[in-house]
């Protein structure tokens, strides 16, 4: 009989926690696994799922006026939130069910409830206050929405949690940041037919991406009707007694809103956790540091996920916890690679990216070849839409190897998916050129372009 009453237990049932939870007890573990909210984690319950049918939902609206340039004519539309929100609910209630039957099929016990860790073996249950030991525990907490301490009246701004559920739609928003899920939520709100401001203190949206693709972003979603205030952020929020929003910025203007939604990055979610107490070694901002196999300064104590703050994605966090347990418990080790991921962001046109930034590739290669083309999509011919679409690809000049690709445009997430395999896989121009276009489709461009439109040489 072990000297412990779990193998392992993890803390957080999101992404990460989960995978390493089933992937354990798949390896014969015995896994006990706490969550204090609801299991699916943020992506599942706050994240990139309602968001994503969100993004849906507001872009019917285009659609619709597209239609009408094939010969449709689209009779009275009308939107309900009200709707919306019931339909993405019930949604996220089956995806929560399946989470918790793939948990209990594969024998991981659940405790519904918050965990804090009470030494290197242990975990205290604060719903019941049971403490239980584990040879192991894993740390998958995620991260939440920083606040702006300094904000006078900040009280009165939501974040994207409280986004998926108002009571109704507002009719003006102002969305403050300039990240990923600021531009995206600019993008659902303005679709929806909400007055949207986007307040950003930064030069240019999405920092950490390719200029080309933050320019023509921001630019299309101008177009759109957002409008983009850049180098500027509140300093004081304003309520009114008829519970409309006054935001004075540090620039000295003002903005009306009916609600204000934060989007100012994530914070890793280790206060009161007990870390400090068991001796694990945090950075600045709370983010638990880790070595390439996700172990903690505590031998005993692994974390994966938002809380390490290495890649702050699903798919980055369902891996490093796989990896976990396949090396603890499969005997089976290996390390996550976060030197390649592609991604996209749901803004409105799509992003879709993979490998470097020209910026950068720059500072790997002085000898770059960019090449760069932006068309007006075929669909858009008879819309009649003003809106373009943008493909660059980043090529060392010496060895011709692909570092880079940037879409915007109607399913850049999609293909960015497929162009990391190429990338993965080491592609050079050569081989882009070599494959033959799918046509027509847009997707051709990449196969397409013959000649760099620009030669850097350092
Ligand atoms: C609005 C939004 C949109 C996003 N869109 C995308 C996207 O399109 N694509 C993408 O890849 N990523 C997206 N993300 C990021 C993605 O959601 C995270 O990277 C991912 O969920 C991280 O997984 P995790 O396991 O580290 O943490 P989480 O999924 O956050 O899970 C942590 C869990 O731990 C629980 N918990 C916390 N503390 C305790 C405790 N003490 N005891 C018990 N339980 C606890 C929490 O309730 C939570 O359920 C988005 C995030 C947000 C906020």
């Amino acid at each position: 009989m072990s000297e412990f009453n779990y193998d392992l237990f993890v803390i957080g049932g999101g992404s990460g926690g989960v995978r390493a939870a089933r992937i354990a007890a798949t390896h014969g573990a015995r896994v006990g696994i706490a969550e204090e909210f609801r299991y699916g984690g943020t992506c599942v319950i706050r994240g990139c799922v309602p968001k994503k049918l969100f993004v849906y939902a507001s872009k019917f609206a285009e659609e619709f006026e597209d239609a009408e340039g094939f010969g449709w004519s689209v009779g009275e539309r009308g939107f309900s939130w009200e709707k919306l929100i019931s339909a993405k609910d019930q949604e996220i209630t089956r995806l929560e069910g399946i989470y918790r039957r793939n948990l209990e099929r594969t024998n991981v016990e659940l405790h519904d409830s918050r965990a804090v860790v009470e030494g290197p073996n242990s975990v205290r249950l604060l719903s019941t206050g049971q403490v239980v030991s584990a040879k192991y525990i894993l740390i998958a907490v995620g991260a939440s929405p920083n606040v702006d301490e300094d904000l006078i009246g900040g009280e009165h701004v939501i974040t994207s949690n409280e986004a998926f559920n108002l009571a109704e739609l507002p009719q003006r928003v102002v969305v403050v940041g300039g990240g990923y899920i600021a531009v995206e939520f600019a993008g659902i709100f303005n679709g929806l037919g909400v007055d949207t401001t986007l307040l950003y203190r930064g030069e240019e949206v999405l920092r950490g991406f390719d200029m080309d693709l933050r320019t023509a972003v921001r630019q299309e979603m101008e177009k759109k009707g957002i409008k983009v205030v850049c180098g500027d952020t509140f300093t004081e929020i304003v309520k009114h007694d008829d519970g409309s929003l006054t935001g004075k910025t540090a620039k000295g203007t003002s903005l009306q809103a009916d609600q204000i939604m934060s989007a100012i990055g994530r914070r890793p979610h280790t206060v009161d956790l007990g870390l400090e107490k068991a001796g694990v070694e945090m950075d600045r901002i709370g983010a638990i540091k880790v070595d390439a196999g996700s172990r903690t300064s505590v031998p005993s104590i692994y974390a994966v996920g938002d809380v390490t703050n290495r890649a702050n994605l699903t798919p980055v966090a369902i891996r490093e916890g796989h990896a976990f347990a396949d090396t603890v418990f499969g005997n089976k080790p290996w390390t996550v690679d976060h030197s390649l991921i592609a991604t996209a962001v749901f803004s409105q046109p799509e992003l879709g990216t993979v490998g470097l930034s020209q910026e950068d590739a720059l500072k790997r290669s002085p000898n770059l070849d960019i090449y760069k083309s932006s068309f007006r999509p075929m669909r858009h011919t008879l819309s009649g839409r003003d809106e373009k679409m943008l493909m660059k690809i980043i090529v060392d000049a010496d060895t011709d190897k692909v570092l880079g690709v940037h879409i915007m445009g109607p399913d850049a997430g999609e293909l960015a998916q497929v162009l990391g395999i190429t990338l993965e896989m080491g592609a050079t121009k050569a081989d882009f050129d070599r494959t033959i276009a799918v046509h027509p489709t847009a997707a051709e461009e990449l196969v397409t372009m013959r000649e760099p439109s620009e030669r850097i040489r350092g």
